[in-house]
């Protein structure tokens, strides 16, 4: 079974970098500009059968316009990113996750808060979640890996649940 996963969200937060760590398990600090679409692929294991993740890094800044919908054709899950550390990268939330429904009803979509390891205390964190308009499913940090496998296994669970 292969599954296509689509990371998206504002530029800068973390995108390419959840895509290198999931995939290579590489993190880069310089900041390189994503051009177009990169895809690759990496099996799971979920409900104790593996899955080939497609997974799709675009260069998508504001999910309205600058990304094509049919990127989101035949997609089962989101990863939308929001990066903790900037409160811009949270503005359109909520708007782009509604978008996304319309576009892609079937699809499992995780809100995902990227760079944990800026946010020194937990009370910070609490206070950051507190200013976003929906609910963060996962907090990663593509820097130092945590939480980023489990965040593909949870979405792949979550896209493959046995009805
Ligand atoms: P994209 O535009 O969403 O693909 O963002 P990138 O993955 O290119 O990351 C933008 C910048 O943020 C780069 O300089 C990365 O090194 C940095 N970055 C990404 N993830 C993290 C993280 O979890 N922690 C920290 N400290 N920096 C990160
Ligand atoms: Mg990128």
């Amino acid at each position: 079974m292969s599954k296509k996963i689509i990371l998206t969200g504002s530029f800068g937060v973390g995108k390419t970098s959840l895509f290198n760590r999931f995939i290579y398990n590489q993190f880069n600090e310089k900041y390189m500009t994503t051009i177009g679409v990169k895809v690759n692929k990496k099996n799971v294991m979920a409900h104790g059968h593996e899955v080939t993740l497609l997974v799709w890094d675009i260069a998508g800044e504001v999910t309205q316009d600058k990304v094509p919908a049919s990127y989101f054709l035949g997609t089962s899950g989101i990863i939308y990113v929001i990066d903790l550390s900037r409160t811009s990268t949270f503005q359109n939330v909520a708007t782009d996750i509604k978008y996304l429904k319309q576009i892609q009803p079937k699809a499992t979509i995780y809100i995902v808060g990227n760079k944990r390891d800026l946010i020194p205390t937990e009370e910070a964190l609490n206070a950051i979640l507190e200013q976003i308009p929906v609910t963060v499913q996962v907090i990663t940090s593509a820097q130092t890996g945590d939480n980023v496998e489990q965040l593909f296994t949870a979405l792949t669970e979550a896209m493959t649940q046995p009805n």
